[in-house]
């Protein structure tokens, strides 16, 4: 296991006007499972390449357990890199595509060979190993692409959108194959997605990038319950936002006055309430009880989602899924807020 330390690393590549990744700092510890999450083109893959030795770095630096690795050839830093497109070798057989870095390595056959059945055997391919990548599902063709990166005992394994290219049923599998391979193998992995639900279902830490800059690196529950700023919020589910002024644990809005907690660390004056759709409650047995008119209700089976007006300010209410709660469209209805739920950014 290795611990990656990122140094205000950058990327800038030629004939480009901004940077791909833009001083990017942040520790990774050994045997940590961590995901790089933004929206396409933020400078993920880029940052996968750098830590693989595969680009070149503009300027800052890459260390693992401490020791730049800038220098280090990509095939000497036990770093192993699976693609979104899996680039197996078409005229090879599944045997030969996973053996073929060990081949490289001159070990001899009989080991090889011993290796790839135990790899074939942990993805759950047995009986796969003759057949060519094009007589392969997407699904399988991904767990070939693993099993070749694991068969040479990485110390990372570096995971570039794994799930994106499959649908929900093999996107379940997958999740639950890299949950394994991440318990059974002593591995630091850092996996790639543009999707905040599979980066909290999977990841220990979510590194959360835009414009090849890092917005927050922390614990998924903070993204929901602590986000560093309206956009992230957004990002992550979360739009409602609304201008209040703060002064002690009483905030005024344009959508009446609201008791906060924890609100300590904001100093008074111009705040933004973050509050999410799910924390809004229907009835008026709560603090900051409030009446709202219906704009929109949608069902959705499991929940009910509802669109809500106080004053000039419009929100998402996710409530439960009774069809007949009688929140109609068009009526005023009770609401409340429980105030450790509303959480605070400064204004700027
Ligand atoms: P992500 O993986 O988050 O979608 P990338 O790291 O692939 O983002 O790309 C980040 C930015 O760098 C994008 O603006 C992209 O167009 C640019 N970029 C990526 N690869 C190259 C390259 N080889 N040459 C020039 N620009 C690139
Ligand atoms: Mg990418």
């Amino acid at each position: 296991m290795i611990n990656i330390t990122l140094k205000n690393l950058t990327k800038v590549y030629e004939r480009a006007t901004v940077p791909a990744v833009d001083n990017l700092n942040l520790e990774i510890k050994a045997g940590e499972l961590v995901a790089f999450l933004g929206p396409s083109g933020c400078g993920k893959t880029t940052t996968l390449k750098m830590i693989a030795g595969l680009h070149p770095v503009t300027s800052g630096d890459v260390l693992f357990d401490g020791q730049s690795v800038k220098h280090i050839k990509p095939e000497k830093r036990e770093v192993v890199m699976v693609y979104q497109n899996y680039l197996l070798f078409p005229y090879m057989s599944i045997e030969d595509n996973i053996g073929f870095g060990l081949k490289m390595r001159r070990m001899d056959k009989a080991e090889i060979q011993q290796r790839v059945d135990e790899i074939l055997s942990l993805v759950k391919l047995e009986g796969f190993g003759k057949r060519r990548p094009h007589e392969l599902s997407g699904g399988q063709k991904q767990r070939v692409a693993l099993a070749r990166a694991l068969v040479v005992r990485p110390k990372v394994l570096l995971l570039d959108e794994p799930l994106s290219n499959l649908d929900a049923h093999l996107r379940d599998e997958m999740r639950d194959l890299i949950m394994k391979i991440y318990k059974e193998f002593d591995l630091t992995i850092i996996f790639v997605t543009h999707d905040q639900e599979e980066a909290v279902q999977l990841a220990d830490r979510i590194a959360l990038m835009f414009d090849g800059r890092l917005q927050q690196f922390s614990p998924s529950v903070d993204f929901y319950e602590r986000p560093s700023s309206t956009r992230i919020a957004s990002f992550f589910g979360n739009n409602n936002h609304l201008p209040g002024v703060k002064a002690g644990d009483r905030v005024s809005t344009a959508a009446g006055d609201f008791t906060v907690r924890n609100s300590a660390d904001v100093p008074d004056g111009n705040v933004i309430l973050v509050i999410r759709p799910e924390s809004v409650q229907k009835g008026s047995a709560g603090e900051n009880a409030f009446e709202a008119l219906i704009n929109r209700r949608v069902y959705m089976g499991t929940y009910t989602r509802y669109c809500v007006k106080m004053g000039d300010s419009e929100w998402e209410v996710i409530g439960g899924p009774y069809a007949e709660d009688g929140y109609e469209v068009g009526k005023s209805a009770p609401f409340f807020l429980p105030s450790d739920k509303i959480w605070l950014l400064p204004a700027d």
